[in-house]
């Protein structure tokens, strides 16, 4: 059978992807390689749960407060207004997702891209079949690379495409401490802890998911043990002696790339496309946006016939979400590269304006220019701080 679209990976990118394009009544591949669980924090936002119909059932935790920790300790806590951050099993709701793209009409097939072939006509994509092991050629019109950080179809189709910077995230999944023990420890709580001695320039987090926890950390420095120092946040958080599950680690893309298409047939989603989001490290959300975009340029591509318009998904995503983008990226070059930026950074977080903003756009994704003194008021904060002109811990 000929595919309209063939997509490959099956993580929120690409089952997002294969979903849309299956509603629209495409013929549509789901290529995923199965088999290994997504290293991820699994914290998303609401509207994400709004936008993308996700089921109360895959929320296993709901997040009432977030706590930033800075270098000296200090703790602020972040009341999260008017909903809660939920947080996914990427091992359920992987599948979850790729099942939904299956019941709307897409085909799933298990197993390893290994490459795009193309006569003078016709595209066909490579791939070895988990159960038979054997090589298998599917003829396709367009190709949609959503196989994550290192994407082996960037790499091979889109110009720089294994030029993307990345930071390593660790994490390792441990059971929640019972109450009894007597550990600071809130199962509706995130905590960021903003310390070089757990990350020299990203953070360190706890993530509660329910029965069990997710603590981990990332950074982008050479020769750090990601693994010292996940075990130093365990004992900064009380959290030794809880049984480890798992410990995993993977890449986390730094920069959405200046190209997602090949001009050709093919288009790159979510972190195949270097977006996740500065600061934050968030990129889930932007894989579901991502997975969308690419599906919308490769309808309009299937009913224009040009190939340019595969240019669309960048322009789309872009159009909505560089300011964060950049702002974020700004907030990381200048917050965290030292621990005297992180404890002053720590310090704004105690502006309740700081919270208000930075939450709405978290949550909301947008970025809230309704009350210019507020903006103001943190404009002004923000130089203090970076101009040395306040103590560290001035809030
Ligand atoms: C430790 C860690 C913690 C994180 N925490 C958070 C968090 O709390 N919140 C958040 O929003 N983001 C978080 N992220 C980022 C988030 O996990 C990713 O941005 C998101 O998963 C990207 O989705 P994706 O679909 O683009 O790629 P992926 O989720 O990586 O999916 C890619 C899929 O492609 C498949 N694949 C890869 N290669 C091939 C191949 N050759 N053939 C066939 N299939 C293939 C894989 O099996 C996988 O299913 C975290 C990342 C890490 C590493």
């Amino acid at each position: 059978m000929a595919y309209d679209v063939f997509v490959v990976g099956g993580g929120p990118s690409g089952a997002t992807a294969a979903d849309e394009l299956a509603r629209a009544g495409k013929r549509v591949a789901l290529l995923d390689r199965d088999g290994r669980i997504k290293p991820c924090g699994g914290a998303i936002p609401p509207r994400l749960i709004a936008d993308f119909d996700i089921p109360d059932s895959q929320i296993v935790a709901r997040i009432r407060t977030a706590r930033m920790v800075s270098p000296s300790g200090r703790k602020v806590d972040i009341p999260i207004e008017g909903g809660f951050v939920g947080m996914v099993d990427r091992e359920h709701f992987d599948e979850w997702l790729r099942r939904r793209a299956v019941k709307s009409g897409a085909q799933r097939l298990t197993g390893t891209f290994l490459r795009i072939e193309r006569d003078s006509f016709h595209t066909f994509v490579i791939w070895r079949d988990k159960l038979t092991g054997e090589e298998q050629r599917s003829e396709t019109k367009l190709v949609i690379g959503a196989d994550g950080a290192r994407s082996v179809v960037a790499k091979a189709e889109v110009p720089d495409g294994d030029k993307t910077p990345y930071v390593i995230a660790y994490h390792e999944i441990i059971k929640a401490p019972l109450e009894a023990t007597g550990v600071d420890y809130d199962p509706t709580r995130c905590d960021v802890i903003y310390d070089g001695r757990i990350s020299p320039d990203f953070y360190g987090w706890v993530f509660p998911h329910g029965p069990n926890c997710s603590v981990g950390m990332g950074t982008g420095v050479d020769g750090v043990d990601l693994k010292a120092c996940t075990a130093a946040l365990r004992v900064q958080s009380g959290l030794t002696d809880c049984e480890t599950i798992r410990k995993e680690g993977a890449p986390i893309p730094l920069r959405p790339m200046d190209r997602w298409d090949n001009g050709r047939d093919v288009v790159l989603a979510g972190d195949a496309a270097g977006v996740v989001a500065p600061s934050s490290g968030e990129g889930i959300y932007y894989a579901f946006v991502g997975g969308q975009v690419a599906a919308k340029a490769c309808l309009a591509v299937l009913k224009s016939g040009r190939a340019t318009d595969l240019q669309l998904a960048r322009k789309l995503f872009m159009k909505d979400h560089k300011t964060v983008f950049k702002v974020l990226r700004s907030m990381q070059d200048a917050y965290y590269r030292d621990d005297e930026r992180r404890e002053r950074f720590v310090s704004l977080c105690h502006d309740t304006d700081v919270q208000k903003l930075t939450f709405e756009a978290y949550m909301n994704k947008k970025l809230v220019s309704a009350r210019p003194m507020a903006h103001l008021k943190i404009g002004v904060k923000n130089l203090a701080h970076l101009m040395r002109l306040v103590s560290p811990v001035w809030t």
